[in-house]
């Protein structure tokens, strides 16, 4: 990983860099670049690249506004695999030499400098499904795999072969990306998969993240296939989760401060797991409008049932080894949440997971008994009747919890706005109410627009 410009300039050298893709993520979690040639470098690193910041998506400005700069992090420049001669860079968005608080890698950093005041330093890993699709010769969408009867064709050895050459070149530009690989497997519908890396730090997860989307996304269109993120592209079929591994460490010492051997409850996580894991929980309404970003979020985000084929916990409760619970112990020392997905921007997602958790351990919060039912077993009204909490049920409702959290509005900060007569500047705001208003017009963008399964549903009395 290049620590400076002097070490990005010699991987240049060494790999016949000829183009820089230098790229910024927006709210909604788009990347926006701009391709530069590597002759430019020093000039790039320096003064950074503009773009027009209300072309490129929601990052808080009008056509009005001064363009946004990007200034390239050295920490993210990478080789592009399937591309010779292509490099990638990440950097935060700025606008007139000041760091643009709408910009989420900006607003990660800041909850991760936060984190590492306290002494923590936010460790993350994700596990990203996706499917491959297609169109069959009706226009409609389909997935890319012959329809096997199986009922279960999860770890299916014959899907994963039917797309060996896919996933095969993933995993050797995984490895050459030197994220260290160490599974591909076929998931629980037709033509998904995972591919599995390790854990750093969240901003380097995140930055791989958003890299590890576009390029998957671009060797399945080699392949001939499109590759989706979406949480749930098909109503009878599983959808695509983005789990969060997550874990605070001690970095002078390099050790684990989620792990605890003699941990009473014998899941292997320490006190500062427990409390960390009872601060998500805590804002777990408000959080899933952050990791669960979109309208189609909650089509995925539902008890399970065979017919919809979706298995996600809705349950706000934690467990050990057990996947029907919201957050799962899998393993000593770290933290998985089974909730989000790719549908937005990692880096919001990852800064609202740990403004959460860092809320638990500063209030010492308590997270009581670890839950070992099936909880798939129970609908959102049972659950409720145990005295369980359970998770918002669409965007709309998410986002009403996430306006009333208060670390939430503390975390994602203040960001200059048009004053209230709706002249240029002058104002501020919360980035909270700023994404509120986002997703509720995105909210309504959908649910406002008549569908025909309503029409046949409601057009007559019967
Ligand atoms: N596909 C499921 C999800 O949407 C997760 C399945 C698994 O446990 O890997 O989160
Ligand atoms: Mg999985
Ligand atoms: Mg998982």
């Amino acid at each position: 990983k290049p620590e400076s410009i002097d070490d990005v300039r010699r991987i240049i050298e060494d790999n016949d860099i000829e183009f820089i893709f230098a790229s910024f993520g927006e709210v909604r979690g788009k990347s926006n670049a701009k391709l530069v040639p590597a002759s430019q470098v020093d000039d790039l690193f320096e003064n950074g690249v503009g773009f027009a910041g209300f072309a490129a998506g929601e990052i808080g400005q009008g056509p009005h506004s001064p363009d946004i700069e990007l200034v390239p992090d050295p920490g993210s420049f990478r080789v592009v695999p399937w591309q010779p001669g292509l490099a990638h860079v990440i950097g935060d968005a700025r606008v007139e030499g000041e760091v643009w608080p709408y910009c989420p890698r900006h607003i990660l950093r800041r909850q991760v400098e936060r984190a590492r005041g306290l002494g923590y330093d936010f460790r993350i890993g994700f596990e990203a499904e996706f499917m491959l699709v297609d169109h069959d010769e009706n226009g409609r969408l389909v997935v890319a795999d012959r329809q096997d009867n199986w009922p279960k064709p999860c770890y299916d050895v014959k899907g994963l072969t039917r797309q060996y050459d896919f996933v095969t070149t993933l995993s050797r530009y995984v490895t050459e990306l030197g994220w260290e690989n160490y599974a591909v497997d076929h998931e629980d519908g037709n033509g998904q998969f995972e591919c599995n890396v390790t854990f750093a730090d969240a901003l380097e997860t995140a930055d791989r993240a958003v890299f590890f989307r576009y390029m998957v996304e671009t060797v399945a269109q080699q392949h001939g296939v499109l590759a989706t993120f979406m949480p749930k592209p098909f109503t009878d079929n599983t959808g695509n989760g983005f789990h969060y591994t997550m874990s605070l460490w001690d970095r002078e010492t390099e050790t684990n401060l989620f792990a605890d051997p003699n941990d009473p409850r014998g899941l292997g996580l320490s006190e500062l797991g427990y409390r960390f894991a009872a601060g998500i929980l805590e804002h777990a309404r408000g959080y899933t409008a952050l990791v669960a970003p979109t309208v189609n979020s909650y089509k995925r985000l539902k008890a399970g049932t065979e017919a919809i084929r979706t298995w996600v916990p809705v349950s706000m409760t934690y467990g050990g080894n057990n996947r029907t619970q919201m957050l799962r112990v899998a393993r000593a020392g770290a933290i998985e949440d089974r909730t989000p997905d790719f549908s937005g921007s990692p880096y919001l997602g990852f800064a609202a997971a740990l403004a959460a958790g860092l809320d638990g351990v500063e209030r010492r919060l308590e997270v009581g008994e670890p839950n070992s039912a099936n909880l798939y077993e129970f609908s959102p009204a049972q659950l409720r009747q145990k005295g369980l909490g359970v998770l918002p049920n669409s965007l709309i409702e998410s986002i009403h919890y996430l306006e009333k959290d208060d670390v939430f509005r503390e975390a994602f900060g203040k960001v200059p706005s048009d004053g209230p007569d709706g002249s240029p500047g002058g104002g501020f705001e919360d980035f909270v109410d700023y994404y509120a208003r986002l997703k509720q017009d995105e909210f309504h963008a959908i649910n406002d627009f008549v569908t025909t399964h309503e029409v046949e549903r409601y057009l007559q009395f019967p």
